[in-house]
């Protein structure tokens, strides 16, 4: 009858199945020749069906694969092994354009149950293996950039490390200030038994009774005591010296950078910003950079105290870098209460200091360190309330 249509046989029904699929869905017979290759496997090989049906199957598979697809297969068919079937396998195909892409390959083996007596031909879609196949290039590339990311974190992490161990070092010299006082202490001691005994010494002569021996003696002892006086000394030294303390070429803007990174935490429980402008290409200067991270570390430490006492023209404390005329200069400002002219003139005293739990050591230490590297630390007001430190260092090949 026209305009009618015959009804969907059992072919066109599974058809329309496997069309719907998103999955591509590839059959193959024992031989490995496809059977059936639905509408997202043309999508994702470029290929019509008609141009790979009755095809071998290891064409949509680059080498080592499609040359050795068929002896896998025939493999498989004597012995079960080895074990094709299954879900989810990684492996590579091959478009019709010849590029290559990464797929999840699950497998499955089909058989229709033979009638007694009757014999599978094993085509004719009576036997054969059904591929479910799904592109993860998108997967892959995330994994991808999963590993990327957690490669870039471990970096980060080594170099957290590593500045953490070198400012362990920093954070000695920190402290020095500290010490310092503690040493002098210490050394007074030794000091003070030295003018004892000298004097005893003296007593002992003027009295023309000294015998010799008793002189040897109270000599004995001064010498004791100048030696514990020198091992004082010694140990100080000692830790202030770095083994390798040979100049390095040091990149100021990594240097700054890295001490931002460290006080960033501090700046943030304090309810400070630190806003950095770094100047690009800035030339190299010559020197210790754990020693210049660490004038850095304590200008912005002062920064940050001087705006929790007082703050008077904004939240942020400015950490720049600029190069001219063969300096690099660094230079911290804060909007703290400023510095009385009273104050100003000594700033870089050592033991100068208008905290309650100041040692007074942390500028001098800091000019001393600039000064050693020929360059030179100094203090202005800044415009609109705060004050200004600015470090000058000689830029490399700049003999001043
Ligand atoms: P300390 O911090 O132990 O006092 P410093 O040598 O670092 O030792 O500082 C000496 C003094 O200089 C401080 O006590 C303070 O009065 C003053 N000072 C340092 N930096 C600042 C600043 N950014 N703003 C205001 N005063 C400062």
């Amino acid at each position: 009858m026209p305009g009618t249509t015959p009804p969907p046989t059992a072919e066109d029904r599974l058809s329309a199945l496997l069309d719907a699929a998103v999955d591509a869905i590839v059959l193959i017979d024992p031989r490995g020749r496809i059977s059936r290759f639905n509408r997202a496997a043309e999508r994702l090989f470029g290929y019509v069906a008609a141009e790979v049906l009755g095809q071998n199957v290891s064409m949509l598979m680059p080498e080592p694969y499609h040359g050795e697809h068929d002896s896998y297969l025939e493999r498989y068919s004597a012995t079960h092994r080895p074990r094709i079937i299954g879900i989810g396998r990684e492996v590579v195909a091959r478009r019709k354009d010849g590029s290559t892409f990464p797929i999840d390959l699950s497998v499955g083996e089909f058989r229709r149950p033979a009638a007694e007596g009757e014999e599978l031909s094993g085509d004719g879609g009576e036997h054969g293996f059904v591929g479910i196949l799904r592109d993860i290039t998108a997967r892959k590339l995330q994994e991808q950039q999963l590993r990327d990311s957690a490669e870039e974190l471990r970096q980060a992490f080594g170099e957290a490390e590593d500045l953490r161990a070198r400012l362990t070092h920093a954070g000695r010299l920190g402290t020095l200030g500290e010490m310092v006082s503690g040493i002098a202490h210490e050394v007074n001691q030794p000091l003070t038994a030295i003018a004892n005994y000298a004097s005893a010494c003296k007593r002992l002569l003027l009295s023309g009774r000294a015998q010799p021996q008793e002189i040897a003696e109270v000599l004995d002892k001064i010498s004791v005591q100048a030696e514990r006086a020198g091992q004082v000394i010694r140990g100080l030294r000692k830790l202030a010296r770095r083994e390798d303390r040979a100049a390095d070429r040091l990149d100021v803007n990594q240097l700054v950078g890295e001490v931002a990174r460290l006080v960033e935490f501090e700046f943030r429980n304090a309810g400070w910003q630190l806003r950095q402008s770094l100047a690009p290409e800035l030339p190299p200067v010559s020197g210790d950079g754990v020693q210049v991270q660490q004038v850095v570390l304590n200008l912005l430490r002062n920064a940050v105290e001087a705006m929790s006492e007082g703050n008077t023209c904004g939240d942020a404390v400015a950490l720049r870098t600029q190069a001219h005329d063969g300096w690099v200069e660094i230079s911290v400002d804060d909007c703290g209460p400023g510095i009385p002219a009273a104050t100003a003139q000594r700033l870089f005293e050592p033991f100068f200091t208008t905290k309650p739990q100041g040692m007074g050591l942390g500028l001098s230490i800091c000019q001393s360190i600039i000064s050693a590297h020929g360059g030179e630390l100094k203090h202005e007001p800044r415009q609109g309330g705060g004050s200004r430190f600015r470090i000058r260092l000689p830029a490399e090949g700049n003999t001043q």
